[in-house]
């Protein structure tokens, strides 16, 4: 996707805070932090959001679940941190390529807005 920003910063076009990269998976830290830990994990291969998956192409979920438990065992959160996905403009998704929000290291409140 020539115009996407995520799949830019995944490419190594636009720069980013990358924390952890694979073949399929890159994190880096969120731009606008809610919290002290604000990572965002996505896949590589652009999908607009979970409604765009199929079941063929879902493994790389996934692995970005065992991504975001080892990123929050590596910052000392994994006594408590949030893996939260927003699906579509009424959910809040304003970039439209797949990404996990890893959010920690503050207490954080239920049920979120
Ligand atoms: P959404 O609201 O779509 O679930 O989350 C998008 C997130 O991407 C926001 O938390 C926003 O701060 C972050 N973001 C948007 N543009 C950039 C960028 O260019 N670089 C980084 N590191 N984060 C970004
Ligand atoms: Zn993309």
């Amino acid at each position: 996707m020539d115009d996407c920003i995520f799949c830019k910063i995944a490419s190594g076009q636009f720069e980013s805070d990358i924390v952890y990269e694979d073949d399929d998976i890159v994190a880096f830290n969120d731009i606008n932090p809610e919290a002290p830990t604000h990572i965002l994990i996505i896949p590589k291969i652009h999908f607009e959001s979970l409604n765009d998956v199929s079941d063929a192409e879902s493994t790389v979920l996934g692995k970005i679940n065992l991504v975001a438990k080892n990123l929050a065992m590596d910052r000392g959160i994994e006594s408590g941190y949030r893996l939260v996905l927003n699906v579509g403009k009424e959910a809040g998704q304003t970039v439209d390529h797949i990404h996990y929000h890893l959010l920690g290291g503050r207490r954080l409140t239920w049920p979120p807005g």
